[in-house]
């Protein structure tokens, strides 16, 4: 199963992804006609927060439809939509792991930058942009935008001191996220903070893909083009910590909720990798794609340009 944070008419829903056909199912909008009521929730993470009773009623929901004489009249073609980040907002920073490919430790620095512990900083709220939104050059504050294409985890369930082998039950599905950094401020202000959370500096989406849907989190092929050119080409087999770990190891004395966000880690290939490094420049188009998730593509805007 696959969900969509969608808007229409004005409207912001959650809404089921039938990928093969290019359409949306209106999870509420449909459920009134079943029930007349509108009984799911009105926000993703509310939907995550409800966990399996939030699947099964989607289940129930898709099955009435399945044996409706109409059923294609129940669904709203892709196109007709405005895609919003699948956690447009989400309450808590995004976490983000640094340097969990040691190919990427390397192109950052050396081999002796390969982390032995998980390596963990975070991205503001407010960074969060939509599939096709625009990514802001912020030229006036730096020189140095890149991009750092990664899996992101959601999670589904709260837990505290979540053990490595019960972590995969904690997860809610996966998506896509564009790390963009500001290479600059990253190492000026020596915490990472400001160079990670410029504003419209974490794509995501372009929907999250139900665990159920994903066999091993740690063995799927990643894949970054900027203006086609593939830059970053990789597996999460390559994770130095996996995403189990991962988790066992940002909870062991911190709760993790329903909605919130890990960002996974790069691979190799970053702009800042190569000899002369390969910044974003206005215009370029970022194209991150993940087995078994799909595709999120932005482009980069001047600020003048834009409007956020
Ligand atoms: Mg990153």
């Amino acid at each position: 199963m696959k969900f969509v944070t969608a808007k229409k008419d004005g409207v912001t829903f959650v809404g089921f992804v039938d990928d093969e056909k290019g359409r949306v199912l209106p999870l509420n909008q449909v459920e009134e006609v079943r029930s007349g009521e509108k009984s799911f929730p009105s926000s993703m993470i509310k939907c995550i927060a409800s966990g399996e009773n939030f699947i099964n009623k989607v289940d129930q929901l898709l099955d009435w439809v399945q044996h409706q004489i109409n059923v294609d009249s129940f669904y709203i073609p892709i196109e007709d939509l405005t895609i919003l980040a699948p956690i447009p907002r989400p309450e808590k920073n995004i976490f983000c792991v640094g340097k969990n490919y040691a190919e990427h430790a390397i192109e950052m620095g050396s081999a002796e930058d390969i982390p032995k512990d998980v390596m963990v900083f975070t991205k503001a709220p407010t960074t969060v942009i939509a599939p096709n939104g625009t990514i802001l050059s912020h030229h006036n504050v730096t020189s140095q935008l890149d991009y750092e294409g990664e899996l992101a985890v959601i999670i589904g369930k709260q837990g505290r001191a979540i053990k490595k082998e019960e972590a995969l039950d904690y997860v809610f599905g996966y998506t896509i996220i564009n790390d963009v950094t500001a290479r600059d401020l990253q190492s000026r202000h020596k915490q990472f903070f400001i160079g990670k959370s410029l504003d419209t500096t974490c794509p995501m989406g372009p929907w999250i893909v139900h665990k159920s849907m994903i066999d091993n989190p740690n063995h799927l092929d990643i894949q970054t083009k900027v203006n086609g050119e593939v830059r970053q080409n990789s597996n999460t087999k390559n994770f130095i910590f996996p995403v189990e770990e991962v988790i066992s190891v940002l909870s062991a004395g911190m709760t993790l909720e329903p909605g919130d966000i890990i960002a996974t880690g790069t691979p190799a290939g970053v702009g800042k990798g190569f000899t002369p490094p390969k910044f974003l420049q206005s215009d370029d188009q970022i194209e991150i794609s993940i087995e078994g998730i799909g595709t999120l593509i932005n482009k980069v805007g001047d600020n003048e340009a834009c409007e956020l």
